[in-house]
């Protein structure tokens, strides 16, 4: 089982959060949450705004080696599941199986309305953002509209959680991949598995907390450290 954090898209041009230069050193998290969103017009502006500044970044990007040597390592029947903490869909793009990926923050790629439950296609929206709408509402009921992203401040998908957990505790080896694993539940995912008998193993550019629990730790970019990992395993 792989999971993977903001870390593995760094390659692929998407800052992470909190590397230098992150998302969160541009833009206040505090402000950005659920409950500001949904309550008051002022602040979905506001999130519409900033996401004229980052979607462009997103929409252009394309999955890197790292995500092609996970879609990679599921071809060759080592990966039943690719748990993700990123909203990009690279892991789509690259190859790997949509039923395979669980998208435990939700995914930047759609937009749902938060009364009537319609899910639009985010290019369509950010469109109608780029032609003037500052804060865009769903045109069956009138809805606020909403990126299907998880917000701070909001519940977690209760599916995609859930089966996040059952396979962690199912896995052989949970492999992770470019993720600071400070951000919870996903930080707790590769606990479980240790404790359920699992073999860890971090690929990360910088210490995480849960390295005293890894049996391999590789300290390096993902691209690169991912692409060495699948020629050395072998076919
Ligand atoms: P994070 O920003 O907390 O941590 C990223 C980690 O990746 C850091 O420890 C950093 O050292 C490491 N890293 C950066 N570039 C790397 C590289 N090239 N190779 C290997 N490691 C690298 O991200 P997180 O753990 O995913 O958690 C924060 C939240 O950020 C998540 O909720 C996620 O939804 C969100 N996020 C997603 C995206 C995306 O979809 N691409 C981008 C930014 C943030």
């Amino acid at each position: 089982m792989v999971l993977t954090g903001a870390g593995i898209s760094t390659e692929s041009g998407i800052p992470d959060f909190r590397s230098p230069g992150g998302i969160w050193t541009k833009y206040d998290p505090e402000e950005f949450t659920y409950q500001n969103f949904v309550a008051n017009r002022a602040h979905r502006e506001r999130y519409w705004k900033m996401s004229l500044d980052i979607h462009p970044v997103l929409a252009a990007a394309e999955p890197n080696a790292a995500h092609h040597a996970v879609a990679e390592l599921e071809r060759r029947g080592r990966v039943c599941a690719v748990i993700t903490q990123n909203i990009d869909g690279l892991h789509q793009r690259a190859g790997s199986s949509p039923e395979r990926v669980i998208e435990i923050h939700g995914t930047a790629l759609s937009v749902l309305c938060l009364s009537c439950g319609d899910r639009l296609p985010r290019e369509d929206v950010q469109a109608r953002v780029q032609a003037g709408e500052a804060a865009p509402e769903c045109r069956s009921c009138g809805g606020i509209l909403k990126p299907a992203t998880v917000s701070f401040g909001q519940a977690m998908p209760e599916r995609e959680t859930a089966l996040a957990f059952e396979h962690a505790e199912r896995a052989e080896v949970f492999l992770v991949i470019g993720s600071s694993l400070v951000v919870h539940p996903a930080a707790y995912l590769p606990v479980r598995a240790v404790e359920s008998g699992a073999k860890l193993i971090i690929v990360n550019l910088e210490p995480t907390p849960c390295d005293r629990l890894a049996t391999v730790r590789l300290r390096g970019k993902a691209g690169e450290t991912m692409s060495a990992l699948v020629a050395a395993i072998g076919p």
